[in-house]
C-alpha cells in the first residue's frame, strides 16, 4: 500500500493542479491529505474507493463519530441524488492510499474550485463524491466504503435526517426529523418523543442569549 500511494503522488501535476497552487497548496502537507506512510499507530479498519478506482482511502476508526442523512437542496443537487447520507471522522482517521493529489474541490459559497474550506471533495477523473471536508472534520460518504459484512455496515447507521421539510420522499424509519442542522433546529413530523421531550429539556436550560 504504501509504494502504490508514492507512485501515485506524481498525479497530481497535471490538470487541474494550478487551481491549488500557491497558498492553497497546503493542504497537500496535512490530513485529511497527509499519506500516514509506515505510520505504526495507523489500523486500517475499512477500504474505500471511488468509481473508478483511482482514488483509495482506509479509515481507522471503528465507528464514525456520527452519521447522517441530510435532505437539503445543495446535497440533493450536488449528489443528484434524494439526500445525502455523510458520517463524520476526525481528518487523522482517513488514510488515502492512492489518488489523494487526484482530488477535485468545490466550496459552495464562493462557487469556487479552490480548495477552500469547506469544500466538497470529488474524485477529478469519475466525479465521485469522496466528502465534505469542513475546518475540523471530515463527512464522508460511505457509499464509498467496501463493507465485508453487514455488521460493518451498522457502525454506520445514521442517527437522524437533517433539513427533512426539503425531502424528496417520506422515510418512516422512527429515527429523530431535523427542520435543519440537527440540535440546533426543532424536531418534526416522525421523529420519536423521548427526544422531542428531551430537546425541549435541553432547550430550557440554555441562557437565553444562545435560543434564536
Ligand atoms: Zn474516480
Ligand atoms: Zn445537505
Amino acid at each position: 500500500m504504501a509504494e502504490q500511494a508514492s507512485t501515485y503522488r506524481t498525479n497530481g501535476d497535471n490538470g487541474d493542479e494550478g487551481n491549488t497552487d500557491g497558498e492553497h497548496n497546503e493542504w497537500k502537507h496535512r490530513a485529511p491529505y497527509k499519506v500516514h506512510d509506515n505510520d505504526p499507530d495507523f489500523h486500517a479498519r475499512y477500504e474505500a474507493s471511488c468509481h473508478c478506482g483511482k482514488v483509495c482511502y482506509q479509515l481507522s476508526r471503528e465507528k464514525p463519530l456520527d452519521s447522517k442523512y441530510c435532505h437539503c437542496t445543495t446535497c440533493q443537487k450536488l449528489h443528484g441524488a434524494p439526500f445525502q447520507w455523510a458520517a463524520i471522522f476526525h481528518k487523522e482517521d482517513i488514510n488515502f492510499t492512492q489518488g489523494h493529489h487526484d482530488l477535485g474541490w468545490y466550496e459552495s459559497a464562493d462557487k469556487t474550485t479552490v480548495h477552500k474550506l469547506p469544500c466538497k471533495v470529488s474524485c477529478a477523473y469519475c466525479r465521485t463524491p469522496i466528502m465534505d471536508e469542513g475546518r475540523n472534520m471530515i463527512l464522508l460518504f460511505p457509499t464509498l466504503i467496501n463493507f465485508k459484512s453487514p455488521e460493518d455496515r451498522k457502525n454506520f447507521e445514521p442517527s437522524c435526517h437533517m433539513f427533512y421539510p426539503r425531502r424528496i420522499l417520506d422515510i418512516n424509519d422512527g429515527k429523530p426529523k431535523w427542520s435543519g442542522i440537527n440540535n440546533d433546529s426543532e424536531l418534526i413530523e416522525d421523529s420519536p418523543e423521548q427526544d422531542k421531550k428531551r430537546k425541549r429539556e435541553e432547550d430550557a436550560k440554555k441562557p437565553t442569549d444562545e435560543k434564536e
